[in-house]
Formats: structure tokens, sequence, C-alpha cells
């Protein structure tokens, strides 16, 4: 089989990818070269993608009520019962709720149908959780939701401000290419605004710690000492911008001092960021989740857009405001406006447009209001008022906030269906249609990346079981509905011709968003298609669309806003003193349905766990290791305990990614509030107020088994995918030792087994050998610290037959070494923080060195900051000690 070009699913980066046979009955993945975003580099997720394409958890045929059914009936029952609600209860109590992770052409179809045909706009995006905001921002300065800066951009700027952004993890392939660039320019600057010390701060020149939700005043003082210091562009304001002195207005006044103390940082850093901001032209805002996910996420789009209009510093080489996205196609989404608020190809609810779309369409319905933002949409199936929800490629009872109430929500609708790849997420659980649907290499069409690039996602996969192409199953419903002849396509390459035709309908320039010339791409040459950016007008500008001073507003001028700077709109209080922060890990995508599955992606975080800072760990009794519990005023967690000093005192961090497949109670989004930014409806993700407290575990333990089934019914239990098994950490707070039952049923019964039983000191050891090969192991203990560290035990799973000598350590887990486990920093090469810290204090001084000597570092280079880290807390110690 020939190399197939593809693009990596996960981050919005939009990595090029080569795929092809490993000689082994698998798949080998490697970064094309060739492709702009990457030039052939890709981050630990990227390089683990074979590892993740094996069909366990698949769903695999279309299910109704948990029992099998064929593709006809499925569809006839979701369309039935579309058509019966709307006959009965109208179109608004009907909705779509679809992802990211969709393909444009499968995107295309969802928003046509609902919008064009069943007459609801009811139809919402889970980029409403990530970059709502950003586009709102877009929208209220340029008209138009255009991101004015590309890829290039970072490399040739003098000054990279980060702000609400930890790039190291989240956008690795991107981070490196602003190193490399730093490196080959090491006077360029970069300052990272962020309440935390994150991996991104490594080699940064400024570290501003803000106090979260502070941004707006940070950057309303800026604009204040831009006019203060004469660096606004009066030239450039006169002649493109337009509010510009009601944005001056609303920020007069505000001091150095005052931000300072407003923003918790110390007023000679702020001084320090805006001297070098006032003097540097080429400068790039980097922003993302920080800023978006907040109750004024817009506001403070709008604050940092502003700057960047004032000193004209929009759509010029090295220079530019730039919204990274977080999905594979987020941006697609916003192209085809599969988003409540929106229209297709960049159009809005105003007559014109609605006018527009329904000629093209030929639409027999076309819904002219919006519809409900995602926190809205599912508040309305709580209350009743939405009573047949599609949800497709989404996990909401993991992603939103209240989730439990979401959850809730979903299991009184009435009629659920949700198309996914997994047959079990948390949603899909809940469903009463599940449809199976095609996932990342069987999948065909195109996704555009955070620099409004196009780029092919093509399979090398059959189709398993019955899986289908998302747009398939959509077209085979708006069929079945009575809308043949508008969804007649006979692959993606036809969908993607009409999203391309409908970008330039009636567009004359008033669009920036044109794919024109590509609507008479044949299908040899959709399926040819190489990386491209839009606008796609044969014009050189359009890797930064403002070039020319012209944008999308009425006027054809850009606008500052007057931003009135809010807080959080729940502080932190007596029964909730922390403020919790969310986000992604280096190695975890999303709800983890995909690298979930990688073992090497484990590596370098295993479990669910709240970070703090170490004077809150000592001042609320937590212990690091142990476990805690979170609560707010929506629910409760619980997960393991961690500290940085990177976080602000009164700040905790939790990620993202965990659910009811992996840990017992780790959805971080039970604990955060459904509250939303009033324009962009984006929610707050970024401060919800909770408590900490200990958790009054009586045992601990782990369990390491060949075949994964149940995890054991225990307060606290996690998940790990190892190697060659499945490993559970458990805790409960039981006095004495589980049921002897339960522990057989854990181990897979009594043949084989080894035990070593000690009730009085809360002990027990167990394994279990069948036919020579180790098929469980058991390990519980009243203290935490003694049980022994999981590496060696794992490794014999590896084995098709145990050795004797391993069978006689067994129960002393490797000779009863203390608890140590060890942490991968680097996932590509498996190597451990000790071997480092081993290294480095045998002389290793740098990157390259330790590259050299373990290969750490020398894959995907995601982990260099981290490695950075400890050699300069290895020089830290050092310098203290010397
Ligand atoms: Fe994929 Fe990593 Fe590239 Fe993002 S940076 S697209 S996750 S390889």
């Amino acid at each position: 089989m020939a190399v197939i070009r593809t693009t990596c699913p996960y981050c919005g980066v939009g990595c090029g990818l080569l795929v092809h046979p490993d000689g082994r009955g698998g798949w080998q993945v490697r970064g094309d070269p060739d492709h702009p975003a990457n030039r052939g580099r890709l981050c630990s997720k990227g390089a683990a993608l074979a590892e993740t394409l094996d069909l366990q958890d698949r769903l695999l045929h279309p299910m109704l009520h948990g029992r099998r059914v064929s593709w006809e009936t499925a569809l006839d029952v979701v369309a039935r019962r579309f058509c019966d609600t709307i006959a009965e209860h109208g179109p608004e109590a009907v909705a779509f709720y679809v992802s990211g992770q969709l393909l444009t052409e499968d995107y295309y179809v969802a928003n046509k149908l609902i919008k064009g045909f069943l007459g609801s706009a009811n139809i919402d995006s889970n980029s409403r959780l990530c970059m709502a905001s950003a586009v709102a921002g877009h929208q209220r300065a340029f008209g138009e939701d255009v991101v004015p800066a590309c890829y290039e951009d970072l490399e040739l700027a003098d000054l990279v401000v980060l702000v609400g952004s930890n790039a190291a993890w989240t956008h690795p392939v991107l981070f490196h290419r602003l190193q490399a660039a730093r490196q080959a320019r090491p006077e360029s600057r970069l300052v990272v605004i962020d309440p935390r010390r994150t991996v991104s701060c490594e080699g940064a020149d400024l570290h501003l710690a803000i106090r979260p939700g502070t941004d707006a005043w940070l950057f309303n003082g800026l604009l204040e000492y831009l006019r203060r210091q004469g660096a606004v562009d009066w030239a450039y304001l006169e002649a493109h911008v337009e509010g510009f002195a009601a944005a001056l207005a609303a920020a007069e006044g505000l001091s150095i001092p005052a931000v300072a103390e407003r923003c918790g940082l110390q007023a000679d850093q702020v001084a320090t960021f805006y001297r070098w901001f006032a003097a540097i032209p080429r400068t790039v805002t980097l922003f993302c989740q920080g800023i978006n996910q907040s109750s004024s996420g817009s506001d403070k789009v709008n604050a940092i857009l502003n700057v960047h209009l004032a000193t004209g510093r929009v759509g010029r080489p090295g220079a530019g405001p730039f919204s990274l996205t977080g999905q594979p196609n987020a941006m697609g989404g916003r192209e085809v406006g599969a988003m409540a608020n929106h229209l297709a190809a960049h159009m809005g609810f105003t007559a014109e447009d609605i006018d527009r779309l329904r000629r093209f369409w030929r639409a027999a319905r076309l819904a002219t209001g919006p519809g409900l933002k995602a926190v809205d949409l599912f508040q309305a199936v709580r209350s009743g008022r939405i009573r047949a929800l599609w949800i497709i490629a989404t996990n909401p009872v993991v992603s939103l906030p209240e989730s439990n109430r979401v959850m809730e929500a979903l299991a009184g609708c009435p009629f659920l269906v949700v198309s996914d790849v997994t047959a079990s997420t948390d949603t899909a659980r809940l469903a009463h249609v599940l449809l199976p649907a095609a996932a990342w290499g069987e999948k065909d069409g195109t996704v555009t990346n955070s620099e409004r690039r196009i780029s092919r996602q093509r399979p090398f996969l059959p189709l398993p079981g019955e899986a289908r192409p998302d747009w398939w199953i959509i077209t085979q419903v708006a069929r079945r509905m009575g809308f043949a002849e508008a969804f007649n396509y006979a692959g993606p390459a036809d969908i993607f011709r009409e999203h391309a035709a409908l970008s330039a309908y009636e567009n004359g320039g008033a669009r920036r968003f044109d794919l024109g010339p590509l609507a008479d791409l044949d299908t040899p040459g959709y399926d040819r298609l190489a990386p491209t950016q839009w606008p796609v007008t044969g014009d050189p500008g359009s890797a930064r669309p403002y070039a020319d001073g012209r944008f999308g507003t009425s006027t054809g001028k850009a606008r500052m806003l007057p931003i009135l700077p809010r807080l959080p709109l729940h502080p932190a209080g007596a029964g909730q003193p922390l403020i919790l922060n969310t986000g992604r890990l280096r190695d975890q995508w999303h709800t983890m349905t995909r690298t979930g599955k990688s073992p090497r992606l484990f590596a370098h975080t295993g479990e669910p766990c709240v970070v703090l800072h170490p004077d809150d760990v000592t001042a609320r009794g937590l212990e690091v290791g142990a476990l805690a519990s979170l609560r707010s005023a929506h629910g409760e967690i619980l997960v393991r305990v961690d500290e940085s000093p990177g976080l602000r005192p009164g700040t905790v961090f939790v990620p993202m990614h965990w659910n009811d497949s992996y840990t017992a109670s780790g959805r971080v989004n039970v604990l955060v509030g459904a509250v939303t930014d009033p324009v962009s409806g984006q929610p707050e993700y970024k401060h919800a107020p909770v408590a900490v407290t200990p958790y009054p575990a009586a045992w601990f333990g782990f369990l390491l088994t060949r075949e994964a089934g149940a995890p054991p019914p225990v307060p606290y239990w996690s998940r790990v995918t190892a190697r060659a098994c499945t490993r559970y950490e458990l805790a409960g707070t039981s006095q004495g030792l589980p049921d002897e039952a339960l522990l057989l049923t854990w181990l897979g019964g009594r043949e084989g087994l080894m035990e070593l039983r000690d009730p009085a000191a809360g002990r027990y050891r167990a394994a279990r050998v069948h036919a020579g090969r180790l098929e469980a192991v058991l390990f519980i203990d009243a203290h935490r610290q003694r049980l022994p560290a999981r590496h060696w035990l794992e490794g014999l799973f590896e084995a098709e037959r145990l050795e004797d000598a391993a069978r006689a350590c067994l129960l002393l887990g490797r000779a009863g070494t203390p608890e140590q486990a060890d942490r991968i920093v680097c996932a590509c090469h498996g190597v451990g923080e000790r071997a480092l810290t081993a290294a480095i204090a045998h002389g290793a001084d740098s990157v390259e060195a330790l590259g050299r000597g373990l290969k750490a570092g020398t894959g995907c280079g995601a982990c260099v900051p981290e490695l950075r880290a400890l050699l300069r807390r290895a020089s830290q110690v050092n310098a203290v000690t010397a």
C-alpha cells in the first residue's frame, strides 16, 4: 500500500501525517515533512496514533434501546421520531449537538439539514466550549470571524505574548516552532501571561502570574500606556478603525500600579511588559482557553484586539492577534456555521443572508433566527423544551459544565440519538439510538486548522463492522425525512464542492471566507487536494487576510470596543475558598476515548489529580499522593493530590480528561457552574469556587489484570492502560480488608492463586498465575507508602511465561521497594524523571546532553520544556548547596 497523506485528529495545529503499513500487521505514523503546519514534526499524541487503532470499545452496529438493529431500522426510527416531534411540538423542539472532531463535510450536511430543512437553528458545536469568545471577538472587531495571522508570524515576531495558553502541552508542535525560532533569534522575546507557571514558561523572558479573571484590566492598562507613550498608530486608526475614541476613553487613567494591584502582579513586571509591547512592532498575541473560557471572554478577546488595532499590528508579517483553536476542525465548524447563532459560510441571521442561503439551498424551511447555544440547549433538554436530540461525535456528559445535570437532562430526554465511534461513552450509555460512525483512519474529508489551512483527512483503513461516515448517516436520515434531492451526494467531494460554491455565492469580496476556486475541483482533484489556506482567491494575501486594512464591517473599518472589565461571577468564598482551573494535559486528548488506549500516553500522568500550591497542601491537611475530595455547589469528585509551586496560592488545577470510563468520580465539570459569557455563550471553566478536603481512605491498593473487566466497586478506582495489562488504582474507607469473595472476583478466581494475608496490619497481597502466565496481581494496604512501585509488576505481564525468580518475588513487589513510581517525562522514548535526574547529577547539563545520553527529547520534542525545568531545578539546587 502506498503512503497515505492525512491529518492528525487531535489539536488545532493540524499536523500533516504520513501513514503506511509497518510490515508487522500494524501501521506507522510519521510527520509529513511537506505539510506547512508541522514540517515533519509530531507531538507525543500524534506519534502514538498507531497505538490507538484497535477495535476494542468500538461501536460497530446500530443499536436501538440496547439491541442491535439494521441500519434501515435505525435510520427509519431517527427520521420518524424527529419528524413526529416537529409535527407535534414544532421545530424548536429538536436539536443537534455536534463537534470539532467532525470533518467539514459532516458538519456541513448536519447544519444544512437542521437549519435549512427542519427549520430549527438549535445546532451547536462543542466548539462553543473552546473558542466561541474568540469568534465573538473577531466578529465584533473585524465584522467577520477571521484569524488575521498565520503560523509563520510566530517565527517572524520579535515579541510573542502567550496569554491563557499552555501551548507547550496543548499545541506542542506549534510551540516547538516558536522555540526553534527563538533559538535562531535569541533577541526575540516571549511573555507568558497565565496564573499558573506552566511548562510554557520555561525559557520565557517574563511570566506574569496574573490573578485569575483579570486579563481585561491588563490589556486595558496596556491600551492606556500605549496612548500615554505615544505608541498609538493614529494614521492606521484614522484610515482603518472606528470606535477608538470610546475604547481609549474606557481605559483612560488606568495606571500601572492600579493594574498591578488588580491583577496581583508586581508593578515592575507590568511596566516591563508594557514597555516591550510599545517598543516592539512585530508582536503576536497568541491566546486560547484561558481567555475564551470566561464569563467575560468576549470582552477579554476584544481587549487584546484593541491593543493590536491601536498599534496597527493586524495582518502584518510577524504581527497580529492569534486565537488558537483547540480541536482539529473547530475552524471547519465555524466555516459551515454549525453554531446556533451563525449561518453557513460566515453568514449571519440578517434578512439578506437568510434570503441568500434560502435561494442557494432551495431550503424548504430555513431557520430565521438564532438557536440555543450549548449550555442553554442542554438546559432546554432538561426543562422538556427540546424533546429530540442528536449528539454527534462528542461527550457532553463529561465536557459540559454542571455535567451531572446534563446527565439527568439526557436521561429524561424523550428521544436521544448518539453517533459515535465508541460503544459506551458517558453520553452513549444514555442513548435510545446509537449509530456507529467512522473513526479517524476510516474517514474521508477535510479539516481546517488554526491558521485557516484546509487539509485532507484520508482513509487508510476499511470501515469496520457496520460503521459509516457521519455525512452518510446524516444524509440518509435527511432523505427519509423527505429531502432526498437536497441531500443527494455521492461522496464527500460533492459536499465540499457545494460548501466551496456557497462561500463564493454572491460574495463579491464581502466575506473573506471564500473558497470559490475550489468549487470546481473534480473528485480526483479533491482527493489530491494539498493543504490550502483560505481565502482561496488566488490573492497572495491569504496568509494575512487584513493586510490591506479592509475589514468585514459595513464601513470596511475595524472596530475598537470600549471594554469595562468584569470579575468572574462567582468569587471564592467561605464554603468554597479555592478557585478551580481546568485544562488539558500533554499526553491526553478530550475524554480519552482514543489516547486512553495508549500505554505510553498514560505514562506521563496516570491518574486524575488536583494540583495545589504546597502552602495550600499543608494548610488543608492534604498529602501528596493521597486522595482529596473536591466539592462545589454543583457536585463532588475524588482525585489524587499533587502539588506545584507554579500554582498561585488559593488556586487549584484539575485536568479535564477523566470520565466515568476511567475513574470512579473524576469528571471535573461536575464541579463547574453553568456560568457563561453573555455575548459568546462560552462557559467559565477557569474560575469555579471549590473546597478541597482530605479523603479519609482506610486502605489503598492496586489491581493489575490481563482481562480488564468491570472496575472494582470501591469508592475510588482509576483505570490506567499499561503495556500488557490494565491497572486499577484503588482506595476505600471501610476498615479491614474487602470481602474475600470480592477479592477473588477481582483476581479472576482461586485457581493458581498465591496470597499473603495480614489482616492485623491491613495488608493483602495476591497474584494469580495460570498455565505459567501471570493473570492478575492485587495489593491492598492500610498504608499507601507500603505499596510497591507498579512498573516491575506490570512488566511481568509482557512475558508469556513467568520465570521462577520473578514468581518468587511476586508478593514482595520487587523486594518491597517503597512506592516511588517514576514519572515518564519523554513519552517517545519512555525516559523517566529518575533517570533524567541521575543523568543531570552525573553531568548532563543541557537538553542536548540528555538527548545524547538517554534520547530524551529527541522524538516529538514535547517534553523539552520539562527537561529544561529539570535542568533549571538542578542548577538552583546546586547554587544553594554550593
Ligand atoms: Fe496532532 Fe500534536 Fe500536531 Fe496537535 S501538535 S495536530 S496533537 S501531532
